[in-house]
């Protein structure tokens, strides 16, 4: 009997599709010397044996639709946006709002 062979209701690593993670589970059924199906220890869900595969996010491919139309657009004549008027400067200086203000003059009323 080797080490690696697994038997019903042994702990081994797998990835839960339902956690998202890869954690214990526990054989649940097997096809000859083959682990078929595991039980997630974490929320208990029976799935097949994913071999601590899964959960990988699809790497997008690197030139998306988008890019393939505009490089294969002709460069377009992009009309310059219209020129904003020139801001005035404003001579008076800034004035600066403060919440606290100054006492209230008393007495005259
Ligand atoms: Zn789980």
């Amino acid at each position: 009997m080797t080490t690696s062979e697994k038997r019903l209701g042994d702990l081994i690593d797998d990835y839960c599709p339902r956690c998202r993670l890869l954690l214990n589970h526990a054989v649940a059924s097997m096809v000859g010397e083959d682990v078929v199906k595991v039980i997630c220890q974490t929320c208990f869900t029976e799935h097949a044996y994913r071999h601590g595969e899964g959960g990988k996010k699809k790497v997008p491919p690197r030139s998306t639709l988008f890019d393939q139309v505009v490089a294969s657009a002709p460069p377009a004549a992009v009309p310059d946006p219209p020129a904003a008027p020139p801001r005035k400067r404003t001579q008076t200086p800034a004035r600066y709002i403060s919440r606290h203000q100054g006492k209230p003059p008393r007495g005259k009323r």
